[in-house]
């Protein structure tokens, strides 16, 4: 899809999901300089999603990176050789989002769950494809998190910048067991995202006890905003990645709490 409403048509996105298989392929989301020799699988993908996507040229034929999450919001410069075309946030492999420096470039990330963030800069033409997981979204070890470092490595502020979040699971479907860590966490930084008196109310975390306290990461990134004096445009998918469904009753994407692992969705983005 052509994210037109925010990004005025600059960022092109095709979001792959059960339908178009795994997406989690050696092939085209691995570090390359040469056209992915999947193409045809990827252009076929493109394909399918005409209804949704504008693509004037092959995508992503000549740089696409994996962040390869790894769950946490280290970033730095990323490969040597590639760093006139895009800098990994990472410090070490694996990353956990791509900052893309030049138009016609591509990044993707595998993601089942976490949600995906795309950050653009309209006066410098940079953007940043993000991965949101929870502990992205912390402030762990002393490091802001990802969204910060990310504005932070961009040279830019959040008033500048048109921010999208989305494909990420909702609170109908993700929480925390009471008592745990990774609530206190959230219950300290982001107050507004906990949900203290909502159960996840769907899919497997639904079926255990003690029931799991919701966590909104929607609410969170807004505090996220927030905190960062708000950015020139925002725009939040609130769907629910992990229980969404299509017409025919199947979930439209591969979702690690509802067993889907290792499977991953596709989620690719370039910069015009
Ligand atoms: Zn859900």
């Amino acid at each position: 899809m052509v994210l037109r409403e925010i990004f005025d048509g600059r960022v092109q996105m095709v979001i792959g999901g059960q339908t178009e298989g795994d997406h989690a392929l050696k092939g085209h989301l691995t570090p390359q300089r040469r056209p992915a020799h999947n193409l045809g699988r990827v252009l076929a993908l493109i394909n399918r999603l005409k209804v949704n996507c504008v693509v004037p040229e092959p995508l992503f034929t000549h740089q696409i990176v994996n962040p390869n999450s790894d769950h946490f919001n280290h970033a730095s410069i990323g490969p040597r050789e590639l760093e006139n075309h895009y800098l990994l946030l990472q410090p070490i492999r694996p990353a956990d989002g791509c900052l893309l420096v030049a138009g016609g470039l591509g990044a993707g990330i595998c993601n089942a769950d976490c949600p995906v963030g795309i950050l653009f800069s309209p006066q410098t033409g940079r953007g940043c494809l993000l991965h949101l997981g929870l502990r992205c979204l912390l402030e762990l070890n002393g490091s802001p998190n990802i969204i910060e470092r990310a504005i932070e490595l961009m040279g830019e502020r959040a008033s500048r910048l048109a921010f999208w979040a989305g494909l990420g699971i909702g609170a109908c479907c993700y929480g925390y067991p009471p008592g745990s860590e990774m609530l206190e966490l959230v219950r300290r930084q982001y107050p507004g995202a906990l949900l203290l008196d909502r159960r996840v109310s769907k899919g497997p975390r639904a079926a255990v006890q003690p029931a799991f306290v919701a966590v909104d990461l929607g609410a969170l990134i807004l505090d996220i905003n927030v905190k960062l004096g708000g950015f020139d445009q925002l725009q939040l998918d609130s769907g629910c990645s992990a229980c969404k469904q299509d017409a025919s009753g199947s979930r439209t994407f591969f979702s690690h709490t509802y067993g889907d692992s290792p499977q991953r969705n596709g989620v690719m983005v370039r910069i015009l």
